[in-house]
C-alpha cells in the first residue's frame, strides 16, 4: 500500500475521531459519537497492521472477534457504579501500551535522536500514567484509603525523583540503547513517579486526577506515535492529550481549584472541618407524597448514590408522575457529581430523562430560591453548605449547587454518613430538610406507590 493510500484512510480515521468527539459533547449524539470515534479508530489500526504487513486479514478477523467479545463482556458486566474504575484501568493500559511501543522503538535502526527522545517521553510518560492510573484505580475502589497520603518531605522526595528521572533520561540520550542502564532506570523511576503524584490527592480531588490521567495517556500516545513515525497514533495521542486536559480544566473551576493546589496541597490533609450537630427531620413517603403534589416546581439533584441505588428509572418516573400534576420538573447535575466526568448525564440518558429538562447549577442557583422542592437523590458533597460557610472545610471554595436556599429540601440517603470527602453536611440539620432514609431507589418508589394510591 502507498504511503498516499494510506495517508488518505489515516484523514478518514483522523476525521471520524474529530467527528465523534464532537457529538460525545452533548448526551443526545454522545451514542453515535462514540460510535464513529471507534470506527475511525478500527480504520486506522486494520490500515497500519495491514500497511505495514504485520497481520494477514484472518488474523485480524480472529483479534477484532475476540477482543470485541471481551470488550462486550466487560462493558456487559460492570457495574454501573465501578465505572470510574473501569476508566482508570483504561487510562493504565494505555499507559502501559505507550511505554511498550516506545520500548520495542529502539529496536528500529537508524532512529534519529528526535525519535529518541519521543521514545524516552513515551516510556516516561507512559510509566507515570499506568502507575498513577494503578493507583486512581485503588483509591476509587477503595482497595485503599480513598483519602490523601501526606507525609513530611514529600515534595523534596517527589522533587529528588523528578531530577533523578531527568538526569536518567538525559544520561540515556548520550547513548541511547537497549541495553542501557538508564532505560530500565527511567522505567523504573517514572512508574515511582506516578505512584508518588497520585498517592497525596484524594477525597473530593480525585475528579481531577482521573481527567489528568487521561490527558496523559493521549500525550503518551502521541509521543509513541513520532517514535514510531505514525501519523494517526500522534493524531489520536494529541486529541485525547488536549481532550483531557480540557476537561480537567472544567473539573478544576468546578471545584473552584486551581491544578497546581490540587496536585500538590493534599485534600483535606491539614483541615478539619467544624463539628456539625442539631436536629434531624426524618420524613415517611406518605408525607413526602403531599409535600411533592402541592409542589409547582421540583428540582432533583443526583448524586452517587444514585448511581448505587440504581434509582434513575424511578426518578424519571416520579417525574413525569409530577409533570402530570403540573409541576415544572427539572434535574440539576453538578459537574463532579458521581465518581467520574459525566456519570449523572449517563444515567440520567439511560432512563430517558428528556435531555431539556437537565440543567446546569450555574443555571439553577440563581433562581433555586423559587424551586418548591429539591430532590436530593444520594448526592452529598455537591449539595454540602459547608463549601460555601466552613473556611475549615476541605471542600470550602467548591461550587456547590444550593439545594439548601430551595424552599424544602428532601434528602434520599440510607444514613446520616458522610460522603467521598469524608466531611459532615450541615445541610441534613437544616430548617427546611427532611431525610428520608432509605435506598433511593425503594424510598422513590414508595413515593410513587403513595402517589398511585
Ligand atoms: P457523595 O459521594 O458525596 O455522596 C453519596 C451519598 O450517596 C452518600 O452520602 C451515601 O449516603 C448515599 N448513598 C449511597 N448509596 C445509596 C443508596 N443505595 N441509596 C441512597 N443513597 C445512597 O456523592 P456526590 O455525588 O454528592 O459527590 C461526588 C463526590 O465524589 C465528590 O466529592 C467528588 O469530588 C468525588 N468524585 C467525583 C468524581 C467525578 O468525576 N465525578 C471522581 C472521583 C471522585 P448513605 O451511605 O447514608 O446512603
Amino acid at each position: 500500500m502507498s504511503q498516499e493510500f494510506i495517508n488518505v484512510f489515516y484523514i478518514v480515521a483522523a476525521a471520524l475521531f474529530v467527528f465523534g468527539l464532537k457529538q460525545l459533547s452533548s448526551p443526545a449524539t454522545a451514542v453515535r459519537g462514540n460510535l464513529l470515534s471507534a470506527v475511525g479508530m478500527f480504520v486506522a489500526v486494520v490500515v497500519t497492521l495491514f500497511s505495514q504487513g504485520i497481520l494477514e486479514f484472518q488474523w485480524m478477523a480472529v483479534a477484532a472477534i475476540v477482543g470485541a467479545l471481551i470488550g462486550a463482556l466487560a462493558a456487559q458486566r460492570v457495574a454501573m457504579t465501578a465505572m470510574p474504575e473501569m476508566v482508570a484501568l483504561f487510562n493504565g493500559s494505555g499507559g502501559v501500551a505507550s511505554l511498550l511501543v516506545g520500548w520495542a522503538a529502539l529496536y528500529n535502526p537508524g532512529n534519529t535522536a528526535f525519535i529518541h527522545i519521543s521514545i524516552l517521553l513515551s516510556i516516561l510518560i507512559g510509566g507515570v500514567t499506568l502507575s498513577g492510573s494503578i493507583m486512581a484505580w485503588g483509591k476509587l475502589s477503595e482497595v485503599m484509603a480513598s483519602r490523601a497520603l501526606v507525609f513530611a518531605a514529600q515534595r523534596v522526595v517527589n522533587a529528588l525523583i523528578l531530577i533523578a528521572l531527568v538526569a536518567c533520561g538525559a544520561l540515556f540520550m548520550l547513548a541511547p540503547a537497549l541495553d542501557s542502564p538508564y532505560l530500565y532506570a527511567v522505567i523504573a523511576l517514572s512508574l515511582l513517579f506516578g505512584v508518588m503524584a497520585v498517592i497525596p490527592i484524594g477525597g473530593a480531588d480525585m475528579p481531577v486526577v482521573i481527567s489528568l490521567l487521561n490527558s496523559y495517556s493521549g500525550l503518551a500516545a502521541c509521543a509513541a506515535g513520532f517514535a514510531i513515525q505514525n501519523n494517526i497514533l500522534i493524531v489520536a495521542g494529541a486529541l485525547v492529550g488536549a481532550a483531557g486536559i480540557i476537561l480537567t480544566n472544567i473539573m478544576c473551576k468546578a471545584m473552584n481549584r486551581s491544578l497546581a493546589n490540587v496536585l500538590f496541597s493534599g485534600f483535606g490533609a491539614v483541615k478539619t472541618a467544624s463539628k456539625v450537630e442539631g436536629e434531624v427531620k426524618p420524613i415517611n413517603a406518605e408525607d413526602a407524597q403531599l409535600i411533592l403534589e402541592a409542589a409547582s416546581s421540583v428540582t432533583f439533584v443526583p448524586g452517587y448514590g444514585m448511581a448505587v441505588a440504581q434509582a434513575q428509572h424511578v426518578v424519571r418516573e416520579l417525574g413525569e408522575i409530577l409533570e402530570r400534576n403540573g409541576a415544572e420538573v427539572s434535574y440539576a447535575v453538578h459537574p463532579v457529581a458521581g465518581r467520574m466526568p459525566g456519570h449523572m448525564n449517563v444515567l440520567l440518558a439511560e432512563a430517558n430523562v428528556p435531555y431539556d429538562q437537565l440543567v446546569e447549577m450555574d443555571d439553577i442557583n440563581p433562581r433555586i430560591e423559587h424551586i418548591d422542592v429539591a430532590v436530593v437523590i444520594g448526592a452529598n458533597d455537591v449539595v454540602n453548605p459547608a463549601a460555601r460557610q466552613d473556611e475549615n472545610s476541605p471542600i470550602y471554595g467548591m461550587p456547590i449547587i444550593n439545594v439548601d436556599h430551595a424552599r424544602t429540601v428532601f434528602v434520599l440517603k440510607r444514613s446520616m454518613a458522610s460522603g467521598f470527602a469524608g466531611v459532615d453536611n450541615p445541610l441534613f440539620f437544616g430548617e427546611n430538610t427532611r431525610m428520608l432514609f432509605g435506598d433511593a431507589k425503594q424510598s422513590i418508589s414508595a413515593v410513587i406507590g403513595e402517589f398511585k394510591g
